[in-house]
């Protein structure tokens, strides 16, 4: 059946070819809507892009949990032998929308699960830490990774000052420089929740959780002078990879994992728990085997799938729960707010995002309402209401309270940090290829530095060890000769 093309009203189109025009060489009539929608909609195309994950790759799956983990959890996601539907993107940090994939960056580990009890995101990155633990100080970090408003060129020198003046970054610092810096594909990587998160159960007990997911591709990585090759051949690694894999039926798969910590050992643990830059050691917290997830399905439509798929920590779902990681306190705010100016008021009511399970709630009007009023009777448009079967609050998924105690303060995140023990712990488990290649990739980001930015830097890594503050001076002197 041939298919009649129309516009976005419906109405049939007679001639997709010629503009209207008045005689053969006169000029356009302004009546000629199909051209002015044409060239309008074009207009329109493009969305903001992201801040930041602006590049980014996606496909669908399953996540099948396959350990029994009911006594942490009431969360039906979590249960021995579900299977939930789930998206994931990945993305770097930095880059624009048409940036190269094979940049040396964090990636962005971004999960949707479609949960009967609503969707449960999971937005975390390929390392398990950040750069910064204190949200407040985000806006400009990101900055010193974005362009000079100036040259409108990306800066080494903004880069290392923010730095070397923020020590709680070199745990980041070092995982960006090793050789988990600059993956091969999405494939070869882990993901991380990197936040403390926790879990409550049936009896209202709540545990703290880390999540973590563990590739079973195995990890494979290129070095900076293959990833500039690469970029040299292509600039759509990533993609082709992703994309290609999946067509060819070879589905990545990463093993889900969690380290629990029971709620009481927060108070006592020697290291602040809820301190997003740093992880929680497995031989104190082991990690528990919870399933499986798989990408078996590229989406039909990039731009509709995968760039208005809207991510949020704010998305959890009953039995999941949020922890004092103040990072994580603010991205609860901020993704969902980006993506409100981003897609718009109703973002979450298109396809990729909207949750499989039902859904009622008095949210009215708005930019791109599509979906009505979804209360269960018409005249129902405020809570409380005398209608029958209209939605209703559940006092049966309600959390235990979150126990939260202090004065509030703008306390001092830097004042007594150890921020070398748990680099040095990574430095120490580097074999010594991983080191020297370790060296390298942080003096050559630091080509152009000014010296007395360099020296601040390198007084932090000679705490982390004299070693590693010498193999970055070793490495200097081979890329920048003293002259
Ligand atoms: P373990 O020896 O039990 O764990 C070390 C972890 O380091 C493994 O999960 C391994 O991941 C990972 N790893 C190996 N090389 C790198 C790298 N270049 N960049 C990032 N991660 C790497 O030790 P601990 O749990 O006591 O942790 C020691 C240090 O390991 C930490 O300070 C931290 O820097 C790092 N680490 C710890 C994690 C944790 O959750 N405890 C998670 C990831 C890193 P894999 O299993 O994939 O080989």
């Amino acid at each position: 059946m041939t298919r009649r093309l129309t516009t976005t009203a419906g109405a049939p189109i007679a001639d997709n070819q010629n503009s209207l025009s008045a005689g053969e060489r006169g000029p356009i009539l302004m009546q000629d809507y199909q051209l002015l929608e044409k060239l309008a909609h074009q207009n329109r195309e493009r969305i903001p892009e992201r801040v930041v994950h602006a590049k980014g790759w996606g496909a669908f799956g399953s996540f099948t949990v396959t350990n029994d983990i009911s006594k942490y959890t009431r969360a039906k996601v979590l249960q021995p032998g579900t299977t939930t539907k789930m998206l994931a993107r990945f993305s770097t940090v930095a880059g624009e929308a048409g940036a190269a994939d094979h940049e040396r960056d964090v990636r962005g580990f971004a999960l949707k699960f479609y949960t009967e009890e609503g969707n449960w995101d999971l937005v975390g990155n390929n390392t398990p830490v950040f750069f910064i633990r204190d949200p407040y100080k985000f806006p400009d970090f990101i900055h010193t990774q974005k362009r000079h408003p100036k040259s409108n060129l990306r800066s080494n020198t903004a880069m290392w000052d923010f730095w070397s003046l923020s020590p709680e970054a070199l745990h980041q610092i070092t995982i960006l420089m090793s050789d988990r810096g600059l993956p091969t594909t999405p494939m070869n990587m882990n993901g991380y929740g990197s936040h403390t998160y926790s879990l409550w159960n049936e009896d209202g007990e709540r545990f703290w959780v880390k999540f973590h997911f563990k590739t079973r591709q195995g990890h494979k990585f290129y070095t900076n002078e293959e990833g500039a090759k690469i970029i040299g051949e292509t600039r759509e690694g990533y993609q082709e990879s992703l994309f290609g894999a999946i067509e060819n039926g070879e589905f990545p798969k990463w093993d889900v994992k969690i380290q629990i910590m029971p709620e009481a050992d927060a108070e006592q643990a020697p290291f602040n728990p809820f301190d997003l830059t740093r992880v929680w050691p497995h031989g104190d917290y082991p990690l528990i085997d919870v399933g499986v997830i798989e990408l078996n399905r590229n989406p039909e439509n990039y731009f509709a799938e995968i760039e208005q798929a809207a991510f949020s920590p704010s998305n959890i779902v009953p039995g999941i729960g949020f922890s004092p990681d103040r990072v994580l306190q603010a991205r609860i705010f901020s993704y969902a707010d980006a993506h409100r100016y981003r897609l718009g008021t109703h973002y979450e009511a298109l396809p990729v995002n909207a949750p499989k399970c039902p859904m009622h709630h008095y949210h009215k009007d708005g930019s791109m309402n599509f979906i009505g009023q979804k209360t269960g009777h018409i005249d129902a448009y405020y809570e409380p209401n005398s209608y029958a079967d209209t939605a209703k609050q559940d006092p049966g998924v309600a959390e235990p309270p979150l126990k939260i105690s202090g004065n509030a303060d703008r306390y001092d995140h830097r004042d007594g940090s150890d921020d070398y023990t748990q680099p040095r712990a990574l430095h120490n488990l580097m074999s010594q290829d991983e080191r020297q290649r370790l060296y390298s990739n942080t003096a050559s980001s630091m080509q152009g530095v000014p010296k007395e930015i360099i020296e601040r830097a390198l007084a932090h890594y000679d705490l982390i060890s004299k070693d590693y503050g010498d193999g970055i001076r070793r490495a200097l002197e081979k890329q920048q000769p003293a002259d």
